[in-house]
């Protein structure tokens, strides 16, 4: 038996207000004038001085703004770093990403594909990576995923949706600042607020548990319980705690695995584009059967917000549809064998994976 030896980001600023800190953080950083930072920032903050006129672009710096309306793929981060290559006079000092998942994924992704050769669809997988990626820096401004803290970023390629993940993939610097949180659309924050929900029940019911995980786990499981069920507190309080759920979520699922939700969601994913948050909720409330306690929690918080989600998503699929999303879910068996254990190939069989994507 050999453990994991799992890399942590080894800086992290928490406190509302702490974004004012950045410019401060980065300038020890600059390797020179001709190495720019290079900021990706989520687009929902283009016409938003709030927040980036409190970052200081010098020499060339530059901000480079990015929809988050799809997940990342392989080929926009191919893109993004030729444009970065093509433009800076040396290799950038950092990549910042500012945003949710989507742009922490992608900073993570081309701060590693500007030192490693090849396309990033070449290092999908685990421990692909052969070289520490440029200096990165990760600023969430929506609470759930756990991508400010893991050792992954997942990318949908041409023929897979799966995550870099390698020793160098986490960020070097993390800020947390909740105020960046405050303007999060409510289905949103409801939705990504669920996939942290979703990584502590398919954490803390998985074989893969262990003392390390379970503490985490528990810990973001009674924040999510507060913030999605209880009402004695303030919205900050409220947005602090979902920040910092996010966090152990992702440091729970480290040590351990995701489960049935995550293998089903990415099938999602893969075939309707279908986004991660929205998609982990669509699989997640016809999955009694194996998570029976979590479910009716999910249901619960579902009713008090007033969440509907979207129904009959998989009603016009065709044969060729369904075995796509159920070569891509069975692929990920990890996921599989922390759900159900060593016999899951019993349990979830293609023709049972079917009748469960038929009920969404
Ligand atoms: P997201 O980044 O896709 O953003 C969702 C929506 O919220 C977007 O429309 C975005 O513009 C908006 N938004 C973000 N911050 C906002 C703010 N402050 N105000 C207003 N709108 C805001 O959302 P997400 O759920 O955080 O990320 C999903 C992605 O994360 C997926 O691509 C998924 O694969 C990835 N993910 C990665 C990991 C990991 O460990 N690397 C884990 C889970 C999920
Ligand atoms: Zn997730």
């Amino acid at each position: 038996m050999s453990y994991k030896n799992f890399p942590m980001v080894p800086r992290v600023i928490f406190g509302r207000g702490s974004f004012n800190q950045l410019n401060e953080i980065l300038a020890p950083k600059r390797l020179s004038r001709n190495a720019p930072f290079i900021f990706l920032i989520d687009d929902v903050f283009k016409n938003n001085s709030w927040l980036t006129s409190r970052i200081q672009l010098s020499y060339n710096d530059r901000i480079i703004f990015i929809s988050a309306n799809e997940e990342p793929k392989t080929s926009q981060v191919d893109k993004l770093v030729e444009d970065i290559i093509v433009t800076s006079k040396e290799h950038p000092s950092g990549i910042i990403g500012i945003g949710g998942g989507t742009l922490l994924d992608l900073a993570k992704a081309v701060s590693i594909m500007l030192t490693n050769k090849g396309d990033a669809k070449d290092y999908q997988g685990w421990d692909l990576v052969k070289n520490a990626a440029v200096y990165h820096v990760g600023i969430p401004t929506i609470s759930g995923t756990g991508a400010e803290v893991s050792r992954t970023t997942v990318l949908t390629g041409p023929d897979k949706k799966l995550g870099i993940n390698s020793d160098y993939t986490p960020f070097d610097q993390v800020i947390l600042d909740s105020e960046l949180t405050k303007d999060v659309p409510k289905n949103q924050w409801f939705y990504t607020g669920m996939d942290c929900f979703i990584h502590c029940i398919e954490s803390l019911t998985g074989t893969y548990l262990n003392a390390f995980s379970e503490s985490y786990g528990k810990m973001a499981l009674n924040l999510c319980k507060e913030v999605f069920l209880e009402d004695n507190h303030s919205n900050i309080e409220s947005q602090e705690k979902l920040m910092m759920a996010s966090w152990h979520g992702g440091m729970s699922i480290a040590y351990s695995q995701v489960g049935v939700a995550h293998a089903m969601s990415y099938g999602l994913s893969y075939l309707l584009g279908t986004k991660h948050g929205i998609g982990n909720c669509i699989v997640f409330n016809q999955l009694e059967e194996f998570y029976p306690e979590g479910v009716k929690l999910f249901k619960q918080m579902k009713a008090k917000h007033n969440i509907t989600l979207p129904k009959r998503v998989c009603a016009d699929l065709n044969d060729d549809d369904f075995n796509t999303m159920i070569n891509i879910a069975l692929g990920l068996e990890p996921l599989w064998e922390n759900a159900l254990g060593n016999n899951w190939k019993k349990i979830m069989t293609p023709k049972k994976l079917k009748e469960l994507y038929k009920k969404m």
